[in-house]
């Protein structure tokens, strides 16, 4: 009969959405078992090395030479520990939905400078230069060390995966409208068309070998979501890869005018 018929259909329908679920499951298991092994891996590391140094200082008998290079690497190790705690922390804090923002009025173009001078040494290491096109001011409303955090990560990213010798620019752009353009852009390795569109999941990473969390991307298109902006990304493999943060701009205030909260 009819219904005979249609309990058969239902409970088959019924069968793949649980098969389909019971595969999403699997799935989001293994990538959450994958970042457990690679955040592991990432915070062992560091800790072997201060484990290790921090023995070899106790012993004794180094001269003040080594004594001041071993202590620098405990202290740049501690960094790097203190860096992928807080990637985790904040990454909690957005699932959760309670990452505060302290918003304000911030200079684009200040923040991008002061973004530069903090990787500047990193860049360094692989005679990256970072070049600012940037002509005029901008502000936005938003929460200056938040956007920081995310531009920091972006061009931390084009380090990383840029070869030596090559160039990093950072521009800002007015879009029509009332939308500022921020790019980051690497001629680097570059991501092919089918990872593309998953680097900003949450834990993804092309290669596990590059160490990171593959937090980074997902937190700051949040943290950029949270600012009502978006994050977009081109590339092409062995060309470069391009990140824009497209964010909503306030009203330019005359420079006289003072800068206060309830001015914006
Ligand atoms: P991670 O901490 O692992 O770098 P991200 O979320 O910042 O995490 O990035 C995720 C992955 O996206 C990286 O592991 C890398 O494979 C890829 N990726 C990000 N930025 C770039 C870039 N500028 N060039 C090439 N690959 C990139």
């Amino acid at each position: 009969t009819r219904i005979k018929g249609d309990y058969r259909y239902e409970i088959g329908d019924l069968a793949s959405t649980l098969n389909y679920m019971a595969d999403e499951i699997i799935r989001s298991n293994q990538i959450k078992d994958d970042f457990i092994s690679s955040i592991s891996h990432e915070l062992r590391t560091p800790l072997t090395s201060i484990k290790g140094w921090s023995e070899t200082l106790v012993s004794g008998g180094y001269d003040p030479e080594e004594t001041k290079l071993g202590m620098g690497i405990i202290s740049k190790e501690s960094d790097r520990l203190i860096g992928l705690v807080e990637e985790i922390l904040d990454f909690s804090k957005l699932q959760q939905n309670e990452m505060k923002l302290s918003m304000g009025r911030v200079d684009i173009k200040v923040l991008l400078q002061e973004t530069i001078l903090n990787i500047w040494a990193k860049a360094e290491k692989k005679r990256i230069h970072l070049l600012l096109e940037c002509d005029e001011t901008f502000f936005i409303k938003g929460d200056a060390n938040r956007l920081k955090q995310v531009f920091l990560n972006l061009v931390d990213n084009a380090v990383k995966f840029s070869p030596e010798d090559s160039s990093i620019v950072l521009s800002a752009q007015r879009l029509t409208g009332s939308e500022l353009a921020v790019i980051v852009r690497d001629s680097g390795i570059g991501i092919s068309e089918a990872h593309l569109g998953r680097v900003r999941d949450r834990f993804f990473q092309v290669d596990a070998l590059n160490g990171g969390t593959g937090l980074g991307l997902a937190i700051s298109q949040q943290i950029v979501e949270l600012h009502g902006g978006k994050l977009e990304m081109d590339s092409e493999l062995g060309k470069g890869t391009q990140v824009t943060v497209i964010l909503p701009m306030t009203e330019e205030l005359p420079p006289e005018a003072p800068q206060a909260e309830n001015l914006l």
